[in-house]
Order: structure tokens, then sequence, then C-alpha cells
């Protein structure tokens, strides 16, 4: 109780003292600039005329309002358009790609994944101007240290010519461009691959493709192994053997009576790698070597490195995993959930437009129907209340 009653407090109070706050923040930051690396020209002429975006502060502290199961988050990410986008950018850009896997050992459906995986291929790049973003986290909220580096950071990537700052839009967090780097990835790891002398990886898609085989190199890509497999196990499996860094070699986990899950015997090309079982030992099982764990370094969670590894297996022409998820509600494509959308829209929903994504206008328009099918009323976008709203729609897609 005290705690909300200190928060209406502050929400009460931050319009009123917030400008004088930033202003006050920026002049400290201002004489810490050279230090920084930024020429006090260049904090005058990016920094000094920003206008602090309070917004970004609510993603701060944002809880998810919804777990998604990773059957519906892959079901997003790995659905047949980015398999076929993928596929039409390995042939676009093949040229670059052989170049960038012979400089970085890194092979082109891997890169081209991760490309459709952070920006959709160069589609969405976050829309909200960078600098804004980091001055404002950089002088409120609980993270102002880290995001202070990041914005001096931004600053430097300006100030060195190599993205102007109107170019520079991203996500409330400060990842930017094809490929979604911060400041600091960026600054560590970006590469000039069209050799026009400048790192952009907003407009270079060259220099975005080697910039993630670079990322992917420096964390540990061995050029001659796979990322791994999907596995069968046998009957009374130990479970505790599970974990991803828990490693063996395969002929430790044949002995056990591990298998491919397409049937036959266990690869040569992973010389050590670890069982994943993301939902358990009731869903799709997977052994996995070094380079899921580069996958990951790039955003860790399991869930996202399965993605991109999956949709490069998919863009190399494998089909869906053997083993179904433990669900008897599978997720949506992107393109069933524009389809639910536009059923939505179709019922009266207000929900503005059918774009594919799920958030919560679509979730409690979403929750209202279900109630009325008598379903459970939880608001997931999924296989079972889609072929409900197409029949009690009358059948139209
Ligand atoms: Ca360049």
């Amino acid at each position: 109780m005290r705690r909300l009653a200190w928060l209406a407090l502050v929400a009460a109070s931050a319009p009123a003292c917030a400008d004088a706050t930033f202003s006050d923040c920026l002049a400290r930051m201002r004489a810490e600039s050279v230090q920084r690396g930024v020429s006090l020209a260049s904090f005058d002429a990016y920094a000094a005329p920003i206008e602090p975006d309070m917004s970004v502060l609510g993603f701060l502290d944002a809880q998810p309002e919804f777990v998604t199961p990773i059957w519906d988050y892959l079901a997003a990410l790995v659905d047949d358009e980015r398999v076929a986008d993928g596929r039409a950018m390995l042939v676009q850009w093949d040229e670059v790609l052989r170049k960038v896997e012979a400089e970085y050992g890194v092979d082109p459906a891997t890169v081209v994944a991760v490309w459709g995986v952070e920006s959709n291929f160069g589609r969405n790049f976050g829309t909200r101007p960078l600098l804004t973003s980091l001055a404002t986290l950089s002088c409120f909220g609980r993270r102002q240290g880290f995001f202070s580096g990041e914005f001096f950071t931004a600053l430097k990537i300006v100030q060195e010519g190599s993205i102007a700052p109107e170019r520079l839009n991203g996500s409330w967090a400060g990842a930017f461009g094809h490929t979604q780097f911060m400041p600091s990835t960026f600054m560590r790891l970006a590469v000039d691959f069209d050799g026009d002398g400048r790192r952009d990886l907003v407009d270079s898609v060259p220099d975005a493709l080697a910039s993630t085989a670079n990322f992917l190199r420096r964390s540990g890509w061995r050029s001659q192994e796979r990322w791994g497999v999907e596995v069968r196990l046998p009957a009374g499996f130990d479970a505790a053997l599970a974990g991803r860094r828990n490693r063996h070699a395969v002929a430790f986990w044949a002995g056990r009576g591990v298998s491919l899950a397409a049937g036959g015997a266990l690869p040569a090309d992973m010389p050590d790698s670890g069982l994943l079982l993301p939902t358990g030992s009731a869903g799709p099982a997977f052994l996995v070597g070094r380079n899921f764990d580069a996958l990951y370094a790039y955003n860790a969670a399991e869930s996202y490195a399965l993605a991109i590894a999956h949709l490069s297996d998919r863009m190399r022409g494998k089909g869906a995993f053997v083993q179904p998820w433990p669900t008897d509600d599978p997720g949506l494509s992107r393109r069933e959930r524009r389809e639910l959308q536009t059923l939505l829209l179709a019922r009266g929903h207000d929900i503005g437009e059918a774009d594919g994504m799920i958030g919560s206008k679509t979730r409690e328009a979403l929750k209202r129907e279900q109630a009325a099918l008598g379903m459970a009323a939880d608001g997931r976008a999924g296989q079972r209340v889609l072929k409900a709203l197409r029949e009690a729609t009358g059948g139209k897609p």
C-alpha cells in the first residue's frame, strides 16, 4: 500500500520536474563527454537539442502481460512466409553471402535466419529516435549507468560519421538496424563490408550481413559443425542429463539410446553437444553444439536460438520438427494471425489494423469471443479459436 501511494506521488510530480531534471542531467553528461570520447562540438550538435521521451520508461519495468508458449513464439517467427522470404534473400544476396562465409566462416542460411528474426529482413528496424530514447534512459529509471554508456557510444557512432542521427532509429532500448545491435555491440563488432569506409547497419545490407557473421564468429561459431539436430529419446531416459551446457560426445548420447528424431544414427559432426528439452520430456528434444551457444549469445534465450536454428534448417529445405509440441492447440503463423484479426474486425472489434501482431486489443477481443463461444477466455491466439471464429463467421476467411 505504501508503495502504491509512493508510485502515485511520483507519477503526479514527474511531469512538472522532468524537464529541469533532464536539463541538469544533460549538463552533467556534457561535462563527462570529452572523457567518454565525444567532443563538446558533437555533444552540443546532437545531444543538447534532445527533448526527453518519457514513454520509453514504461518499457523498462514492464512485466509481460502474457507469457508466450514456445510453440506460439516459433509459429510466428518460423512460418512459411519467413522461410520463403529468407530463400529469396539467399538468392538476392548470394554473392555477398558467399564472401561473408569465406571471410567469417558462417554459412548463408544462418546469417539470413538471424536477419529474418531480428528485423524481418530489414522491414522492422523500430521507429524510436535512438539518441532520444537513450538520453531519456540515461537520466531516468533504474539502469541509468548502463544506458548512459550506450548513449555516449551512440553519439560516437554519429560523431565518426558511420550513421546519420536521423537514420539512427530503433527499439525503445536502443537496438537498431538490420541486425538490431546495441551501440556498444556496434562499436565492438560492426564491420564495413561494402568498402565505402563506413560501418552502416541501417542502409547497407552487406555491412549488416557481415557484422552478423562477425558477431557469431566472435561468439565461437565453428564452420565445420551444425547447430544441432532433433533427436528421439528412449523410454525411461534420465532427464537429469539434459542441459545445453551439459556437453558430451556423440558416442555418449548414442550409448544411452539417443537417435535422430527422423530415424538413423546421430551425425558425427557434433563433437560435443548438450541435450535441450524446451518443454521437458513431452515435446521435441534436441542435441545442440557450440554453434547453438553462438546463436544464444546474440539474444540470451534458448527459444530465440532455436528459432534462428530452425529457420536456417527450413531455408535449407528441412521440414517441421518431427515431435509435436505438447499442446492440442498449436500456435498461428503470421498469415493466420492476420486472418484471425480480420475475423475480429469483421465481428465489430476495434483492434486497429490486421498486422499480425497480437497486442492487448487483440487479446481483449479474443477473450470476449472465447467467453461467448464457451471456451477458456485466456486471450491466446491459437488454432482452436481461429477455427471457431471461421465457423462462427460463416466459413469465410
Ligand atoms: Ca560500409
